[in-house]
């Protein structure tokens, strides 16, 4: 059991954009993330500040757009503000959202050119239609890590456990364009165990720390562990016993495994929002 190293492939991919930015930079274009967020939660404003240290590292400009206390046509407002907004090239929407409103509420307000987290339901559908889209990060992250690491994916068994839109269900939708043989587990699956043994990839996005002990796990199995559960100490775990990952053949930690290279992607996409807006302002 090897311990994939998240943050060493964010610092790689961070290190590709730095020089795409210095280069767009040159040519007089600055990528820019608007990032809008609308509740005051701390674990969300942390985030936020991540976000903003690595865009700083790597030459995008990152605003952060603080609504807390608006509504949700104050959201949909501030979305549509940046979505039009020519010198902004990616939109987020932070969540947690307000109790009652959920994202897909608001996100049909970012433009799907510059959609760069997958949150409008048209990325969603593109990304099924085998379009050119921005998938959720999270979804980009997990193959960008399969991808760096080598792993075949190609006629592969892959197994995801999470349906969610912004995990399970894209992350499915990647998996099935490289390729790979996939099935989808969810709270109704009947005997997850034996759906999940059988996979050299598994992918495991539920949020329940534990879940998934070492009769879930396909010897020498490649585990890509979504999960992030706070626990009572301050800390966070993964959704997968820590014991049962001597049965993995390569794992990715929590923390230090997906979440790194989430952030990491997220940039990227607004990179490549810059680009194509770029070209398209050439053509
Ligand atoms: P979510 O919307 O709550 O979805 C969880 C999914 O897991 C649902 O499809 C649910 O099934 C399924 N599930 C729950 N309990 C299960 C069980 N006992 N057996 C099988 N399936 C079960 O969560 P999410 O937004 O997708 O996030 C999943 C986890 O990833 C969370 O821990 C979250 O914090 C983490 N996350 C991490 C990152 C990152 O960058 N590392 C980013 C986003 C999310 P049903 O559909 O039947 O309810």
């Amino acid at each position: 059991m090897r311990a994939i190293d998240g943050r060493a492939h964010a610092n790689a991919i961070s290190r590709e954009l730095a020089t795409d930015v210095a280069r767009l930079r040159v040519g007089g274009v600055t990528p820019r993330l608007a990032v809008v967020v609308p509740t005051d939660d701390p674990a969300t404003a942390w985030y936020v500040r991540t976000i903003s240290r690595l865009a700083g590292k790597v030459g995008v400009e990152c605003v952060v757009d603080s609504v807390a206390g608006a509504d949700r046509s104050g959201i949909v407002s501030r979305l549509a503000e940046w979505s039009g907004d020519p010198t902004v090239h990616g939109v987020i929407c932070q969540t947690p959202l307000p109790s009652g409103i959920a994202l897909a509420d608001v996100a049909s307000a970012i433009a799907p050119a510059k959609d760069v987290d997958g949150a409008n339901p048209v990325s969603l559908g593109r990304l099924a239609d085998g379009l050119e889209a921005y998938p959720p990060a999270t979804a980009a992250a997990v193959l960008e890590i399969l991808r760096r690491e080598n792993v075949p994916l190609r006629g592969a068994d892959v197994v995801v456990v999470g349906r969610s839109t912004v995990v399970g269900k894209p992350v499915a939708l990647l998996l099935i364009a490289a390729d790979a043989t996939v099935t989808v587990c969810h709270s109704r699956t009947v005997d997850l165990a034996a759906v999940t043994a059988r996979a050299s990839v598994l992918v495991v996005a539920a949020g329940r720390a534990g879940l998934i002990t070492a009769d879930y796990i396909r010897p020498g199995a490649v585990v890509i562990d979504v999960g992030t559960n706070p626990t009572a100490d301050g800390g966070m775990v993964g959704d997968v016993d820590p014991d049962a990952l001597e049965k993995a053949g390569a794992y990715t930690p929590v923390p230090g495994g997906v979440g790194p290279v989430t952030t990491a992607m997220l940039l990227r996409a607004t990179v490549t929002a810059a680009k194509s807006a770029r070209s398209a302002d050439a053509s």
